[in-house]
């Protein structure tokens, strides 16, 4: 008879710490900044904020990935992640920073031939954005990063994308007790809070650089 298997927690690293961070879920903001939500066709400011999922273990750390199946038209977003040591439900604006454990950049990667068809017959987007490895992101810091602070992308050290943390339409903690009307958050939650425009695609052999000013950058190579 098959033995119980033994199911290992998704982590990702801590800055300077032997530790690592113990990943339960991931939230993901949709057009959370202006120039973004426009080049996506939407009207920034008619729309209030909405959330999807992706599975706690499509994170990754930087390092080489393989380059997902059944795409041809993988995309970037870089985003500032909110890790959380603390959770609830109805969480009021003015609490939610007293929950935030750690910060880092990570990249929402995208199949965005599988979004538009999933957007098009009003189907979910999880095979489009939960994919394997969908999620990586680099270390966590302790220290919130300032609020104007940069936030970028690079392929093959050509920026893409670049905005500035202070152009986000809801700030993290609004995001944070927004979700927490739907949902109760918990420890280990992991917060991806929105991307500046300029998302397009990703070829094998690319190698892409997410950087947030104050932050740990991220980077991937795509096997070619
Ligand atoms: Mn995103």
């Amino acid at each position: 008879m098959m033995e119980l298997p033994t199911v290992p927690t998704p982590t990702i690293a801590i800055a300077g710490e032997a530790l690592r961070f113990p990943v339960r879920r991931i939230f993901c903001v949709g057009r959370n900044y202006a120039d973004h939500a426009r080049e996506m066709g939407h009207d920034p400011d008619r729309e209030p904020p909405f959330f999807f999922t992706k599975p706690g273990d499509a994170v990754s750390d930087s390092g080489v990935l393989p380059f997902p199946p059944r795409t041809a038209d993988l995309h970037h977003e870089v985003e500032w992640v909110v890790a959380l040591g603390g959770g609830g439900r109805n969480i009021r604006v003015e609490d939610a920073a007293a929950l935030i454990f750690g910060h880092a950049v990570g990249l929402d990667l995208t199949r965005r031939d599988l979004q538009a068809e999933a957007k098009k017959a009003g189907r979910p987007w999880d095979m489009a954005k939960g994919f394997d490895h969908s999620a990586p992101v680099g270390p966590l810091r302790r220290e919130r990063p300032r609020t104007d602070a940069a936030i970028a992308l690079s392929i093959d050290g050509e920026t893409r994308q670049r905005g500035r943390l202070d152009d986000m339409i809801w700030s993290v903690e609004e995001v944070i007790a927004h979700i927490s009307t739907f949902v109760a958050l918990a420890p280990g939650d992991l917060i991806f809070t929105g991307t500046p425009a300029g998302v397009g695609p990703i070829r094998p052999g690319d190698t892409l650089r997410g950087t947030v000013e104050g932050l740990e950058p991220i980077e991937v190579r795509f096997e070619g």
